[in-house]
């Protein structure tokens, strides 16, 4: 690193940019393959969603024992899940654990937040501008996260507000709701969490919710040493079959039928199973539920006929079943634990967001078309510019100056997912254009990040300082995603997954659909094959110092 004063710094052969599960694989694999890299963070800390989303409740919905590394058999060994589903805490001390366990720690750099990238075309390197100087850098890794990009609400009169008011991924420490009159906006993935802890300490909470969605309890529970102990036993063999599961990495267990196959004797039979699996499971019972309607309405049935059983106020059964336009899984599924029953008590309120819309804030509360609320806290359940927004805050120049933003003005075109042509020596970890949320995120993680060390290592090799993508490569991966995500539900729902939940934003689902396990392959026949498909670049040697 350097000031503007300073002499220009050493050239690194990787920086890489964040700190989460995907930074933290990718610095190991290039400490691994003996390259010099830095990690840069903004945060104070590191693991990423895991470090940023303190608020409680805050779980993942992934199961612990697979959301987990599995680059380290030792690892597997050593450390010990509690619960099925793992928490906040739990995930950030595991992450720390792996950094500390490799010796990663070092190659880090927290509080540093990265504000610009500019590749020089004559140097084949990344200029790198930061919150604490500059960089240099041969190679770039973006590891900034699928859902880090927070979206606040733009409500008149928000700065007015006289009491605390956050998004949950900035959950202020020490905060104590104990007796508070609390708000929630947004019953999203972090709103179905958040919900049952508060509603144990407030005095009052108020949930504004637009539209119900489809939540399915998690059964949670603490792991059962016997069935964890052959979990470890196993480990190396679990980890290869997961990669194949369900086409996505996710040890998920379905029919491998289309729903509309069965009959509804059976199909009721399937679901009830599922079921009582719980969290995700359900989305994997038949193999077209997330690109045929028909069958996801036959998912939507069965879990419409099930609400009464988890809501205990029969008058709040209206308002928290989905409407006919929300499909199953389509709309991220929540994993309940504790959200319904939340509603058991006197003092939560469910108060319908489409039917009487917030129209402002004010100093003491929150105004809508029907009446003012008073309240204390205001937590802003509102999610994130998924997939390309904390990207974007980046001002990145490729070759010719341009900039990323105005190469994907009309959303994000990208080389399997990991670069950009125009863009040289510039990769991402679970990418736009990538299998990203489908996938176990671990292994993708582990996987991009391998690669990318492997290439490295292997242009290098070859004497070439610099690979960029072939762009008409790129149009082709690019539209074929496209085209894969317009045959199944998520293409056409208004929803996080494709932009709809940020203004302006390209409406794309950017995500390659046709299973994680087929990504990996591909890009590991790509790796075997020689990399085709990225143009190999060297430097220019000056003219005065071309022998003579
Ligand atoms: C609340 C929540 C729940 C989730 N639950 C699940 C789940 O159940 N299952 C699942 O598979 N996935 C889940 N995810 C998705 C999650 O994003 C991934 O599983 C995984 O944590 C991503 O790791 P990452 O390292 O790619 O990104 P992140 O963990 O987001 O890390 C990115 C890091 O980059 C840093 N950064 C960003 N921009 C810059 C910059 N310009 N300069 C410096 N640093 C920067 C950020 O500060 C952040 O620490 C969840 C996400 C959220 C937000």
């Amino acid at each position: 690193m350097t000031s503007s004063t300073s002499p220009e710094p050493d050239l690194l052969d990787l920086l890489v940019v964040g700190g989460g599960m995907g930074g933290i694989a990718a610095v190991h694999e290039a400490v691994a393959h003996g390259l010099s890299v830095r990690g840069l963070e903004g945060g104070s800390g590191l693991g990423g969603v895991w470090f940023w989303n303190r608020y409680p409740g805050a779980r993942c919905d992934t199961e612990s024992l697979d959301y987990s590394f599995s680059f380290s058999p030792e690892l597997d060994q050593e450390w010990s899940w509690t619960e099925r589903y793992p928490t906040q805490p739990e995930l950030e001390d595991y992450l720390n654990h792996v950094v500390d366990r490799f010796d990663l720690r070092r190659h880090f750099q927290l509080e540093t937040l990265v504000t610009e990238l500019e590749w020089e075309e004559q140097a084949l390197r990344w200029r790198v501008t930061t919150s604490r100087g500059m960089y240099l850098a041969r190679h770039v890794t973006l590891a900034t996260g699928m859902l880090h990009h927070r979206v606040l609400p733009d409500y008149p009169g928000m700065e007015t507000f006289a009491g605390e008011s956050f998004h949950t991924a900035a959950w202020p420490a020490d905060l104590d709701l104990t007796g508070k009159r609390v708000a929630v906006v947004g019953t999203g993935s972090s709103g179905i969490q958040v919900v049952g802890p508060v509603a144990e300490v407030a005095a009052e909470l108020h949930v504004f919710q637009r539209s119900a969605n489809y939540i399915i309890p998690a059964q949670q529970g603490r792991l059962d040493p016997d069935e964890y102990a052959e979990v470890k036993r196993t480990y190396p063999e679990r980890r290869k079959q997961l990669r194949h599961a369900n086409g996505g990495g996710l040890w998920l267990s379905g029919t491998g039928r289309s729903a509309l196959d069965d009959t509804p004797e059976q199909r009721e039979l399937e679901y009830g199973r599922a079921w009582g699996k719980g969290g995700f499971h359900f989305l994997v019972t038949y193999d077209d539920l997330t690109t045929n309607q028909a069958a996801n309405d036959t998912a939507g049935e069965f879990l419409r006929r099930k609400l009464p059983s988890l809501v205990g106020k029969p008058e709040l059964l209206p308002l928290l079943t989905p409407k006919p336009d929300v499909s199953v899984g389509i709309k991220r599924i929540g994993v309940d634990v504790g959200f319904y029953a939340a509603f058991d008590h006197d003092h939560v309120h469910l108060v319908d967001a489409r039917a009487t819309p917030i129209t402002g804030i004010t100093p003491t509360g929150i105004s809508t078309t029907d009446r003012d609320i008073d309240v204390d806290v205001i937590v802003y359940a509102t999610g994130f510019d998924a997939f390309t927004g904390s990207i974007n805050q980046i001002t990145i120049r490729g070759t010719g100056g341009r900039l990323l933003t105005d190469a994907w003005a009309d959303g994000p075109r990208t080389w399997h997912g990991m670069m950009v042509a125009g863009f040289p020596n510039l990769f991402m970890i679970c990418g736009p254009g990538g299998p990203n949320i489908t996938a176990n995120v671990p292994a993708l993680s582990e996987l991009e990040a391998r690669w990318i060390s492997d290439l490295v290592v292997a242009v290098r090799a070859e004497g070439a300082h610099a690979v960029d993508a072939d762009a008409d490569e790129q149009e082709r991966w690019t539209a074929q995603v496209e085209a894969d995500a317009r045959q199944t539900l998520y293409a056409s729902h208004d929803t996080w997954f494709n932009g709809a939940n940020v203004a302006g934003k390209a409406r794309v689902y950017p995500t390659y659909t046709r299973g994680a396990t087929r990504y990996y392959d591909l890009i590991e026949d790509l790796a075997a094959a020689g990399y085709p498909g990225l143009h190999r670049l060297a430097a220019v040697v000056p003219a005065d110092a071309r022998a003579s």
